[in-house]
């Protein structure tokens, strides 16, 4: 017995088309007309559209940070991307300063299994490169995790010197790997809030001034010619401003293997955010910081262009009280925002129904790329064979953004008041209908973790 969806318009990657979907088991069985078979459950859908589940490659979950731990676990994390439409999510584990990768990826695996709602994979993020990590990195591979972070920021912590930059790259290019790197000049923000805070910017305006555009245009060229260096292909997470994107766009030409990430807080929102007082400037205080209005505009041209490749959330959430902590001392105020559960309405709403972004780049870039970069099979997709993991988004119901309907563990969304346009109805996970009329009609956690391919075994730019 299969489900046949009828009267949608079919959204992918390559074009939307009028046609019927049936679903059996856990897979879409075929796309076309006269699909119905004896006992199928037939489910009109006229004016919808019909979506592949969408996939977050950049989420923290239950992340440990020194003091505190992000507001979002695996559990509420993952209702809140599966309630707006994501049915896979790609989380930073973190192999912490002195730990071998098995033990980080095990830990992450103790937060996230048998509490997912959507299906989960996971990066790992290094915070230090040395032999015994580089000896790991096959046994890493061959379970499903082939894609690993490090971080040019967070000086004292997470960043990681260039020697160990190119070390880790040439071994993850020579195994198959992608390297995704926060690139920001660590060094250069730590100089720079030191100081401000002398001079007395203590409060969160002092943030996105400790780390302008140069500081991470910087780093990514840097990192581009590390990569180069290397003979490893690269994807450079959250990039914010257009000056990065330059760097990109020329290294691409060049025919670097180079991918670019963007979120839908550096398409939507502005630098003007940190002009609020107090807790209205730190809700917004994250890495990179938001930027100019003109660089907002710029990446949604570079994302239309298909010169980015994927948009992400960056899903790091806290609450204002854990926000509060630093408001006397922006260091110390966590960097990130929520947003895993407003991706697809955000970018469909201000990109597709705005006339900014086409249906396709929207599917592309929110669902399609970042499976087949990220090695996901079965996801990104509506074609026969893949997972039978289903978005039904109507497009015509305009409503609020708000914190007091949204599901993620925050008591503040970036975009509250927004009026948006379209929203996700329900959503299938491998073939189950597990969202309907915006509610979660299962109390189960069914998500599974995925193993990925490497990407040398994917889909070459
Ligand atoms: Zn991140």
């Amino acid at each position: 017995m299969g489900t046949v969806l009828t009267g949608a318009t079919i959204c992918t990657a390559s074009g939307a088309f009028r046609a019927d979907l049936r679903l059996e088991g856990e897979t879409v069985d075929s796309v076309g007309f006269g699909l119905a078979r004896p006992g199928d459950a037939v489910v009109d859908l006229p004016d919808r559209l019909l979506l592949p589940g969408a996939v977050d490659v950049h989420t923290h979950f239950d992340l440990p940070l020194t003091t505190t731990s992000t507001a979002d676990d695996f559990a509420s994390g993952t209702a809140a991307a599966l309630l707006g439409g994501t049915t896979t999510v790609v989380d930073y584990a973190t192999a912490f300063r002195g730990q071998s990768a098995a033990e980080g990826i095990e830990a992450w695996h103790g937060r996230a299994d048998g509490r997912a709602f959507c299906d989960y994979a996971f990066h790992l993020a290094l915070t230090d490169w040395k032999g015994s990590l580089a000896e790991e990195l096959p046994s890493v591979i061959d379970g499903g995790i082939s894609s690993f972070k490090l971080y040019m920021a967070y000086k004292g912590s997470l960043q990681v010197d260039d020697g160990a930059l190119y070390a880790a790259a040439r071994r993850i290019g020579e195994l198959g790997g992608l390297l995704c790197v926060h690139c920001e000049n660590g060094d250069l923000v730590a100089a720079r809030a030191e100081e401000l805070v002398a001079s007395g910017v203590t409060g969160p305006a002092g943030h996105p001034l400790s780390r302008p555009a140069s500081v991470e245009a910087e780093a990514v060229g840097r990192m581009i010619a590390i990569a180069d260096l290397a003979r490893c292909p690269l994807y450079v997470v959250h990039v914010s401003a257009e000056r990065s994107m330059r760097e990109i766009v020329m290294a691409r030409r060049r025919g670097q293997p180079l991918f670019a990430e963007t979120c839908p807080q550096y398409l939507l929102l502005d630098e003007g955010r940190y002009g609020r007082e107090g807790l209205k400037a730190a809700a917004f205080v994250l890495a990179p910081p938001l930027r100019s209005a003109a660089d907002g505009r710029a990446l949604w041209g570079r994302l239309a262009r298909g010169e980015i490749d994927t948009v992400a959330t960056d899903h790091c959430s806290f609450t204002l009280a854990q926000k509060a902590v630093g408001l006397d001392d922006f260091r110390l105020i966590p960097n990130g925002l929520p947003g895993v559960e407003h991706r697809l309405v955000l970018l469909y709403s201000e990109g597709v129904a705005k006339g900014r972004l086409s249906l396709e780049r929207f599917v592309d870039s929110c669902c399609t790329a970042p499976a087949r970069l990220f090695g996901l099979r079965g996801k990104g997709s509506l074609e026969p064979g893949s997972d039978g993991d289903v978005v039904v988004f109507d497009p015509r119901v305009e409503w609020v953004l708000s914190a007091s309907n949204q599901h993620h563990r925050t008591d503040y969304t970036p975009y509250e008041g927004l009026a948006v346009k379209g929203r996700v109805e329900s959503v299938f996970l491998r073939g189950r209908r597990l969202v309907d009329g915006g509610t979660l009609l299962d109390g189960t956690p069914r998500g599974r973790y995925r193993r990925r391919q490497p990407f040398s075994k994917g889909v070459r730019p």
